[in-house]
């Protein structure tokens, strides 16, 4: 197996990896993104882009409503089909075409697989197929592998199914009930989406507070994110 070399090996298609990938090359360095997934990472598809593609219209309702003279035409309800249709385009429907053009574009070569180090500026790919790939940074490899949501090991959640920000973002349709873990920033932008699919309940509670076997007829929504809003 032949390696290939590059000034600069990023692992992780996401926004950090794609900046660190972009910059390196603005330098005059020689990049190769390692990316399992989709290229543009959580962001693009399961996080900030359909979180508020979601949300706007709801937002954009409560705005209209506050001003007199604009909320006498509002005579209907939000459309939640529209709003999955609008979430769709915004994610480009979960297919990465545009960012791996951008990619190209910048001049950043692009490997699908998943990466492993393999020793000191050194890393392995396997590709979809199956097949392996060595790689050699001559400069660095730069891990931006991101995060996942962390469910918690309180007893009866894991069996209820949890939604984490995944779910949530690429839900097909909205649930009757959601109780929402936690009360940090993202689960608060969760509770807004229960008012854009007309939740007949939305509760928000700790996670080390019991059991949530009583709540296997709701959607339990479980997810981390401690960043600040408006980002
Ligand atoms: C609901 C929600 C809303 C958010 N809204 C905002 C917001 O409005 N503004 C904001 O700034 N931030 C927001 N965030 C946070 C933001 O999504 C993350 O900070 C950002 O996606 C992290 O980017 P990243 O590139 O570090 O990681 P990721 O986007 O997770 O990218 C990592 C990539 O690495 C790939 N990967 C992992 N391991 C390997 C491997 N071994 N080999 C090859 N590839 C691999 C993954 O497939 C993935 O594509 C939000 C997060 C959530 C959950």
């Amino acid at each position: 197996m032949a390696a290939k070399e590059y000034d600069v090996i990023v692992i992780g298609a996401g926004s950090t990896g794609e900046n660190v990938a972009d910059r390196a090359v603005k330098g005059g360095l020689r990049a190769v993104i390692v990316e399992a997934d989709l290229v543009g990472g959580e962001c693009s598809y399961w996080a900030c882009v359909p979180s508020k593609a979601l949300l706007r219209p709801l937002q954009a309702l409560t705005a209209a409503q506050s001003v007199a003279g604009a909320r006498e035409a509002i005579t209907g309800s939000l459309d939640v089909a529209q709003i999955f249709a609008r979430r769709d385009s915004f994610t480009g429907h979960w297919n990465d075409k545009g960012q791996s053009d951008w990619l190209r574009n910048a001049k950043i070569d692009l490997v699908r697989g998943h990466a492993r180090l393999s020793g000191e500026r050194k890393v392995i790919v396997t590709e979809k197929n199956g097949s392996t790939l060595e790689l050699i940074a001559r400069h660095a490899v730069a891990v931006c592998t991101g995060s996942r949501a962390a469910i918690p090991a309180t007893p009866g959640l894991v069996e209820a199914k949890p939604w984490t920000s995944r779910e949530a973002t690429s839900a097909r349709e909205a649930p009757d009930r959601l109780a929402i873990i936690g009360g940090v920033w993202s689960h608060a932008r969760w509770g807004q989406l229960g008012r854009v699919s007309g939740l007949r309940r939305s509760r928000s509670s700790s996670a080390d507070r019991g059991s949530f076997r009583t709540l296997n007829r709701l959607r339990a929504l479980s997810c981390r994110a401690p960043l600040s809003d408006g980002a």
